[in-house]
């Protein structure tokens, strides 16, 4: 007896408003998952997913690893006979499975809905504010050389920023683990856990070598607009980790060697932070200017993903505008340009399992889950 099919119309209409509106132009001839440079013969992609999403089988589309294992090189959708637009079929689903796994759920849906954006920002408005006021430093800048820690004693900062993150990693962990229960759930066994794959994952990450192999296995002459992604992601990605280590040795030479800030522009560990948000900026612009100038052709850009690349952008130039005033010795506007910093780092880091900036866990997930269903299929 066939199985009988539950069409969610609601997630086709939410599918369709998240980008994906050419999807109905679809007429199954495969092209997609053929040109695809990165789709597994086990579990091939984007073609069944375009059937799934006009179905209506939200469970099925939204537990699969194809979802994030797609890299958005958009092969798919330069070769579709049909100008369907897979690629951004991809990218709404995406966007929704952020939503739709997110822990606690309402904040999945705060990130995607622009209403939201204001209470988003008033939340570490308030804290910081409300700490400024307790502080006395609402109506009296510190005297003297501009010094941040006297604004704002770094402990305070780092307790703020120690309770949040411990939320967004529990939010992270709940997330991805709904994703690989769902994923067991509807595409079977995941060989015994992810363990063994694990060290492969990680150095495919940093490698990014997926993004690779989107460019190296792209098949025929045809332009897809995403050429530009491998060196980018991989500008962006080092950016980031370089001003994560930045941050990071900061507090170690804080905490245990006494060493205070301001460190000296010529330190080691101030060049790192310096060059490595000179790289987020440059991809940022690369990536922006792209998704304006190939929207037509690539796939129309969402509410989330501009806000991920405004979030990401406004954090890095505010931390480069924080140090500029403070060199030029301009206390009225050093210390509340830093706490807009401060907002925004809460913002991007605060709410990462829930923005776009999610798809660090959940395309994590996805990959451990497919590389250990390839180990145990290759074991038997
Ligand atoms: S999305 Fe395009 S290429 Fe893929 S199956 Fe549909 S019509 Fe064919
Ligand atoms: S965007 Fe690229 S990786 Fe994703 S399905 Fe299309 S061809 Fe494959």
């Amino acid at each position: 007896m066939p199985a009988a099919v539950k069409p969610d119309l609601a997630f086709t209409r939410e599918i369709l408003g998240l980008g994906a509106g050419d999807l109905g132009s679809c007429y199954q001839c495969g092209t997609c998952s053929v040109v695809c440079p990165i789709s597994p013969p086990d579990n091939p992609f984007p073609r069944k997913e375009m059937i799934w999403v006009q179905w209506g089988l939200k469970e099925r589309a939204l537990a699969n690893s194809s979802i994030w294992l797609c890299h958005q090189c958009a092969t798919c959708t330069t070769y579709c006979p049909r100008d369907a637009k897979p690629a951004s079929v991809m990218a709404a689903l995406r966007d929704a499975s952020i939503a739709h796994y997110a822990a606690p759920a309402f904040m999945g849906r705060a990130l995607a809905d622009p209403r939201a954006l204001p209470l988003l920002f008033a939340i570490p408005a308030v804290i910081f504010l409300v700490l400024l006021a307790w502080l006395g430093h609402l109506g009296s800048l510190p005297e003297g050389r501009i010094v941040f820690s006297k604004f704002i004693p770094i402990l305070y900062i780092e307790g703020i920023f120690v309770a949040f993150m411990a939320l967004a990693v529990l939010g992270a962990l709940v997330g991805g683990v709904r994703y690989w229960r769902a994923m067991s759930r509807q595409m079977g066994g995941d060989g015994g856990g992810p363990q063994r794959a694990l060290m492969p994952t990680v150095l495919t990450i940093l490698r990014h070598r997926t993004f690779s192999e989107c460019a190296s296995h792209a098949p025929g002459e045809r332009r897809t607009h995403k050429g530009h992604l491998h060196r980018t992601h991989l500008a962006v990605f080092y950016g980031f980790l370089g001003l994560v280590v930045t941050t990071t040795s900061v507090g170690i030479g804080i905490y245990a060697f006494g060493y205070l800030t301001p460190w000296p522009l010529w330190h080691p560990v101030k060049l790192l932070g310096n060059v490595s948000g000179l790289a987020v900026i440059a991809a940022l612009a690369v990536f922006a200017y792209r998704r304006i100038a190939d929207g037509e052709r690539a796939g129309k850009s969402t509410y989330s993903d501009w806000l991920f690349l405004a979030i990401l952008l406004l954090t890095t130039v505010t931390g480069f505008l924080t140090q500029a005033l403070r060199l030029a010795d301009l206390p009225r506007l050093a210390y509340p340009m830093y706490v807009v910093h401060l907002i925004l780092i809460f913002f991007l880091l605060v709410y990462i399992p829930y923005s776009k900036f999610a798809h660090l866990v959940y395309r994590t997930v996805a990959m451990l889950y497919a590389a250990s269903r390839t180990r145990a299929a290759e074991a038997r």
